[in-house]
């Protein structure tokens, strides 16, 4: 059976026992009489299923994270010695940029239509709750840009501070093309390390049916069905607008500009964007993204090896659409009218707010200070969609990390590379 189909499976059935074991939740009428007759299937699940759901999920991402840093390192210093001259490596970064910004931004005009027409929040009640400490201290245009550069690598890579890894095996990616004989040891070193990550992906790449299982079956057994009843329409209207970025603007892209069929590219890729969205977390789905492009649709390693890392942590679209929708939302539940001025505002901020979160779970909820400070709005706002923000965190992930995947495969086509026929 093919991977995808596994995964599904797995999926499926981690909603089915996440139900199962979730107690509030209670099938009325007939459906429920019949089902309490197997209330010791119930029973069963919560005993011996639930116990086994946290630490089997923790297991995969741990998996997961493991490989985090040794891959971006030595991907991204192979691929940029594999580029070999730094001005072809302008051209590639600056594709990339442009590539990421273009669909940033268009994601985010989507998300303030849809936000603007449904208008979830007018007449919502303004729920109080607590607002994570950490958006206190959100961060500022500036320390983005000094995190960026480690004052010391090994403590960045100890930290999995992935920005910072990223600058510097690009600067010694680089400087190790000039350095000739001298440089090739290394090169190699890196080389190896590089193939050997590869192949533990590939391994770990099997688990995903458990792993995105037990993720699931764990998210949904917390997830009462009660969260729907006031912030139902707004979750409706981020799923929307995230809807229309991932199944219009990014395969319309992907078809015209990179040439490639997104129905049989997403097969491939599949593994990714699922394990995307049960584990809430581009970064740690990493490993598994550069396996799925390079090793499993064939795109060229010395494309994905540069723009999946960096995608990963300053894509991200899902983020963007986000932030826009949940702090024009904030702005509606308070009454408070965003002119139009403002919300080109929210546009910019969301931006910068979405290349500023780590690529972590929540890290969107907490940089979204940065948009509501710059137009005035309450932080209260965060406390307010903190109930829903896991399942919403999981649906955007989904599309950074679609998003990411999308922009290799245009990269490659833009950077005269050939796309393999299996994706044409
Ligand atoms: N969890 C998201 C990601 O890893 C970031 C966010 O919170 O929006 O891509």
């Amino acid at each position: 059976m093919k991977l995808h189909w596994k995964i599904l499976i797995g999926m499926l059935m981690g909603v089915f026992i996440g139900l199962l074991v979730n107690e509030s939740f209670v099938l009325p009428g007939v459906l429920g009489d019949f089902l309490g007759k197997f209330a010791f299937v119930r029973a069963f699940a919560i005993k011996v299923i639930q116990p086994l759901l946290g630490p089997v999920g923790s297991v995969f991402i741990k998996l997961l994270k493991m490989l985090i840093v040794p891959l971006i390192l030595a991907s991204m210093i192979v691929g940029v010695a594999k580029v070999g001259d730094v001005r072809k490596l302008g051209g590639l970064s600056g594709r990339t940029f442009a590539f990421y910004i273009t669909t940033t931004w268009a994601s985010v005009v989507v998300g303030l239509i849809v936000v603007n027409i449904i208008e979830p929040g007018s007449g919502a009640p303004a729920l109080v709750s607590e607002v994570p400490e950490a958006a206190y201290s959100a961060v500022s245009v500036w320390s983005v840009i000094l995190n960026m550069i480690p004052d010391n690598p090994i403590k960045a890579m100890a930290n999995m501070d992935i920005l910072p890894i990223i600058v510097f095996a690009l600067m010694l990616g680089a400087i190790l093309t000039t350095l000739g004989e001298k440089g090739k040891p290394l090169v190699s070193f890196f080389d190896s390390l590089n193939e050997a990550m590869m192949r533990l992906a590939d391994v770990v790449i099997r688990l995903t049916p458990i792993g995105v299982f037990a993720l699931l079956a764990e998210v949904v057994a917390q997830t009462g069905p009660g969260i729907f009843a006031n912030l139902g329409k707004y979750m409706f209207t981020v799923i929307l607008g995230l809807s229309v970025h991932a199944f219009v603007t990014l395969p319309l892209l992907l078809a015209l500009v990179g040439r490639t069929s997104p129905r049989k590219y997403v097969s491939y890729v599949s593994p990714a964007l699922t394990t995307a969205f049960s584990t809430a977390s581009s970064s740690a789905t990493l490993p598994l993204t550069l396996d799925c492009v390079s090793k499993r649709a064939g795109l060229s390693a010395k494309v994905s090896s540069f723009v999946l890392p960096l995608g990963a942590t300053i894509n991200m679209d899902g983020t963007a659409l986000y932030e826009s929708v949940a702090a024009v939302f904030i702005a509606q539940v308070y009454g408070i009218d965003l002119t139009f001025s403002q919300q080109l505002l929210v546009f910019f901020t969301a931006t910068l707010a979405a290349i500023g979160a780590a690529g972590i779970p929540s890290a969107g909820l907490v940089t979204m200070a940065i948009v509501l400070k710059a137009v005035g709005l309450p932080l209260e706002g965060i406390g307010m969609i903190l109930a829903v923000d896991r399942i919403l965190d999981m649906c955007r992930t989904t599309v950074n990390v679609w998003g990411d995947t999308v922009g290799c495969a245009v990269v490659t086509k833009l950077q005269g590379e050939d796309i393999p026929a299996s994706i044409r």
